[in-house]
């Protein structure tokens, strides 16, 4: 029999993660669960990264971890154990499904329009990557890191989920508009990608844009494959159009762990009380049995899950007021009582179990991502970003000064917006400056041409940070600044 590792989770997550368990057992599901320690408590108890080495042990043996939501611990500067779990052990893509559900009623679905969207965020990068620093007492930085192999992995994983669905259209969500160069990279390997899969339709539509279209016509979208936060955002949009956090499930995949949860967090308001809806986490639960290869336990306790909404069945958080509420408990033998049942609409087929995913792997080491470009990478310029309070002509005379033979001074920016050579008196200004510095005779420049320029701009300016002005080829790879 398969094992797998439980994580319960805190807040409701016990009490829902016990209900779906129960759920399982009754319907004969074959598997093991090997109980791991994650979550508040176990911050609590010293464990900086919110599990044990113990649960971190089991995890990797068994490859597959089902978990409640967790808590992070506030203003203890520790980091959220989801986030930790996902970024870890690779799980790229994250998949959740929303889903018109017979019984949850929405305004989409008394209006006839049904959804059925999955949206595919990126898992690992992006501001997620969580790399902050302040630079001055008034300026903070996130880097946000966009990856062309990482992009790949979850964009490949979307186009394969979309084929596997039967997708009419996979849309790629983005502000290339804006971010030219991160988000940039995301839709350029995404049609990269797309030209392996000639019969899908796919097309991208730019993040705001989306949004608008998604709450106006649901119905038009299938696949939605977008970066993390982006994703994070648009994903909760659509819990909202088919219902709530209460019916969205959510899968993280990676190609050696996966991490099955609802989409929804510890619910601190209701924890306890053994009212909270189950129904999210039963769907994550699904969706993992189908990943498991066990079709047969899926689809029964999916169409008994379908036919109890339908009934009109339902926890506090949802349906007819003039019906009563069940609680978690009540809920979970509901819907135990409805095995053997199909719902009137969309019943699951009962397909024979498949042979089940391979889930143990032994890594030996890290793996190295690394995609081959054949244009070389030069060095054309270097960003100084220097911490200062004074007019743009004045760093401009200083930087000037420091310029040497090998580099001139292009421009200076402040919060992106050019201020010098030209620039508006009417653009705020706050104490951090780019000063932006490129080869004064277009050869390509080397790193102690580079050390030798900060070594003397340190003299004049405190210098917080630096990025490489890189060329692929005759390619210029960063962005200008606004008025540039
Ligand atoms: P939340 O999702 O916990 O709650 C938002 C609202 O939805 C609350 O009113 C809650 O009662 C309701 N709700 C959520 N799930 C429900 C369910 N299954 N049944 C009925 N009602 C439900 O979001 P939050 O309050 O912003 O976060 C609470 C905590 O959860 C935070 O510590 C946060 O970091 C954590 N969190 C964890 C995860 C995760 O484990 N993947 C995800 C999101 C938030």
């Amino acid at each position: 029999m398969t094992k797998i590792a439980v994580a319960k989770g805190d807040g409701i997550g016990p009490e829902i993660m016990d209900a779906v368990l129960h759920i399982f057992t009754a319907a004969k599901v074959p598997l093991e669960y090997e109980v791991v320690e994650m979550g508040k408590w176990v911050f609590d108890k010293g464990y900086s990264n919110g599990m044990t080495p113990e649960a971190k042990q089991t995890i990797e043996t068994l490859g597959i971890l089902f978990k409640g939501p967790m808590e992070t611990p506030k203003g203890k500067g520790v980091k959220s154990v989801n986030v930790t779990a996902r970024k870890t052990w690779n799980t790229y893509a994250n998949n959740r499904v929303f889903q018109t559900l017979h019984g949850v009623d929405t305004v989409f679905s008394k209006a006839g329009i049904p959804i059925d969207i999955t949206v595919v965020r990126e898992n690992i990068e992006d501001t997620y990557g969580g790399v902050e620093h302040m630079l001055t007492h008034d300026v903070a930085l996130s880097r946000r890191l966009i990856t062309r192999p990482g992009s790949e992995q979850v964009i490949r994983y979307a186009f394969e989920m979309a084929k596997k669905k039967r997708a009419r259209r996979i849309t790629c969500g983005h502000k290339a508009n804006i971010m030219k160069i991160t988000d940039g990279l995301f839709l350029e390997v995404f049609y990269e990608v797309a030209k392996e899969y000639p019969a899908l339709k796919a097309d991208d539509v730019i993040v705001d844009d989306l949004c608008m279209k998604l709450v106006t016509r649901p119905d038009t979208f299938d696949v939605v494959v977008l970066t993390n936060l982006q994703g994070d955002i648009v994903s909760d949009l659509c819990a909202g159009l088919v219902g709530g956090l209460g019916f969205a499930p959510s899968a993280n995949i990676g190609d050696h762990i996966c991490i099955f949860e609802a989409v929804h967090g510890t619910a601190p308001d209701i924890a306890g009380k053994n009212i909270a809806n189950p129904t999210a986490l039963l769907l994550s639960g699904i969706a993992m049995l189908r990943h498991l290869g066990l079709m047969e336990s899926a689809a029964i306790i999916e169409n008994a899950l379908l036919y109890t909404l339908e009934q009109g069945v339902h926890t506090g958080d949802f349906g007819n007021k003039a019906i009563p509420a069940l609680n978690t408990t009540q809920f979970a033998d509901a819907i135990i009582s409805n095995f053997g049942k199909q719902p009137e609409q969309g019943a699951k087929p009962i397909i024979a179990n498949l042979p089940r995913t391979q889930t143990h792997f032994k890594l030996e080491k890290n793996e190295m991502m690394e995609t081959k470009d054949s244009a070389p990478e030069l060095i054309g310029g270097v960003d100084f970003f220097i911490e200062s309070n004074e007019q743009p002509i004045a760093i401009a005379n200083k930087c000037m000064r420091h310029a040497g033979v090998k580099f001139k001074l292009i421009n200076i920016s402040n919060r992106g917006t050019q201020v010098w050579p030209t620039g508006s008196v009417y653009t705020n200004l706050v104490n951090l400056y780019n000063a932006r510095f490129e080869s004064l005779d277009d050869r390509p420049l080397n790193q102690q041409d580079v050390l030798g320029l900060y070594i003397s701009l340190s003299g004049d300016f405190k210098i917080c940070s630096s990025e490489l002005l890189l060329k692929l080829g005759e390619k210029k790879v960063y962005s200008l600044a606004q008025g540039q």
